[in-house]
């Protein structure tokens, strides 16, 4: 007997896990991708005895199916995907499938801004402390296949709001939202209230046993938060509130307090800079000290940090000018946490494909802290208009290379030349990688 049918839209990361997991368990399956498919991938389907289509969707294949698994980067509102709801038939996202086939301990860590560092500073922290840990989600490694090739004790996932939209039993223990601010808009009707809702989804199914841990200082998230009807046990972290079940700074110490027990860790020869990354720790660490790591285990970890590139990664110093790749900031609001984390005058660069931001948060910070803007994209305008009236100068450029080899004749001895785009990379740059990767090519050039 043939076994339940997965369509599985997008060949991607998430796709080829899927596709694993759902083979090992039986499933009959089909991929298909708007798109081509790579030749490895097109290898692997074939090995899998998998099904597959590339650059097109043929409907009449996926009415048979128990599950469409869709991939975050489809946007739900495609006609192909309306069609499938139409037909009653589930739309899942990964972590909704993969959830299904392990028994391990969750960790979800989802937020506009600041997943990925906290998510690897939980990862090292529970790998220091001896758990049976992988890391993996938005990150890189497919949950999927780490379930079907190298199922764990506990996973620490980085999930973004696209995977939660197609939940509907996916529960973590641990749930965190490091914060929500205005990003990719233009998934979601230009509605932060339905991209607000989306991130709370980490905590539809969570129950009594379970937590939620979420930026308290963030306005919107923290009255979100207090208004959801929910078991499960909320635990504030930040630097505005000190009270019972929550985790806060005092004496340069992350303190946490829960019903049980106050901790205290230092934090004076934390190697991460700025006070975004002090709201990542405080929530790593929460989340290991929920699951009983030591306080000693915690701080060592957080001690030996050294961060993720393309996140205010320090490139060179050179004639005593900083250069500092955040080519990561891809919107406004990442931007704002590297200009405060700025200590001296700072010739920025940004721009790229703007996803509907609204710059007037930043006007306070670039009056104080930057000397010159240096814009690097295909439609400069929106940032000309935003910031003419209160800079001094501005250049356009078309490439890396120009950009930072302006940026170097305009800086002078003891200031910053920071790459922080506030936008996505795809006009000029394959990823936000690729530029990250350009700008230290560029000042190693220099
Ligand atoms: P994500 O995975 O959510 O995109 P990253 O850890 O990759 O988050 O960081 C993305 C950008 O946001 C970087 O520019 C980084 O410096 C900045 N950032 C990191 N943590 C935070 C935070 N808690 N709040 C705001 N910005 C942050």
């Amino acid at each position: 007997m043939m076994g339940e049918k997965i369509v599985i839209l997008g060949a991607g990361e998430s796709g080829k896990g899927t596709a694993i997991l759902a083979k090992k368990k039986g499933f009959q399956v089909f991929v298909s991708d708007q798109g081509s498919i790579s030749q490895p991938t097109k290898n692997l389907f074939d090995r899998l005895e998998v099904e597959w289509e590339e650059n097109t969707h043929t409907l009449s294949k996926m009415k048979d199916a128990q599950y469409i698994m869709k991939s975050p980067g489809i946007s739900q509102a495609i006609p192909l995907v309306q069609s499938l709801e139409a037909f009653d038939i589930p739309v899942v996202s990964e972590i909704e499938f993969a959830s299904k086939y392990t028994n391990a301990t969750l960790i979800g860590i989802t937020g506009s801004n600041g997943k990925t560092t906290t998510a690897m500073l939980t990862y090292q922290i529970l790998n220091d402390a001896g758990f049976d840990v992988t890391l993996a989600g938005n990150i890189g490694k497919s949950f999927a296949k780490e379930v079907a090739e190298n199922d764990s004790q506990f996973y620490v996932l980085e999930i973004s709001s696209f995977q939660l939209d197609n939940i509907v039993n996916f529960s973590p223990h641990i749930g965190v939202i490091t914060n929500i601010t205005p990003d990719h808009l233009d998934r979601y009707n230009d509605d932060f209230g339905q991209y607000l809702k989306s991130k709370l989804c980490i905590n539809e199914n969570q129950t009594e046993r379970d937590f939620l841990l979420f930026n308290g200082d963030d306005p919107e998230l923290n009255t979100a938060v207090q208004n959801i009807i929910t078991d499960s046990q909320l635990h504030q972290f930040g630097f505005q509130n000190k009270n019972t079940n929550t985790t806060y700074i005092e004496n340069d110490h992350i303190v946490i307090e829960t019903q049980k027990n106050k901790t205290m860790i230092d934090t004076m020869e934390f190697s991460l800079k700025g006070r975004h990354n002090l709201l990542n720790a405080m929530a790593a660490s929460t989340v290991a000290h929920l699951l009983e790591v030591s306080k000693e285990t915690i701080r060592e970890s957080l001690l030996n940090f050294k961060g993720a590139p393309h996140r205010l990664e320090p490139v060179l110093k050179i004639q005593n000018i900083r250069y500092i790749n955040d080519s990561k900031a891809t919107n406004v609001n990442a931007v704002y946490f590297a200009l405060e984390s700025m200590s001296a005058p700072t010739v920025w660069i940004v721009g790229g494909v703007d996803k509907g931001n609204d710059y007037g948060m930043l006007y306070p910070l670039v009056r104080e802290k930057v000397k010159a803007i240096i814009c690097l994209g295909v439609d400069n305008q929106k940032i000309i208009d935003a910031f003419q009236p209160i800079t001094d100068l501005m250049v356009e450029t078309q490439s890396m290379k120009e950009a930072v080899l302006i940026a170097n004749k305009i800086a002078q001895k003891n200031e910053n030349v920071l790459l922080s785009p506030g936008c996505a990379s795809f006009d000029l740059f394959q990823n936000y990688e690729d530029r990250g990767n350009q700008f230290k090519q560029a000042v190693k050039e220099l």
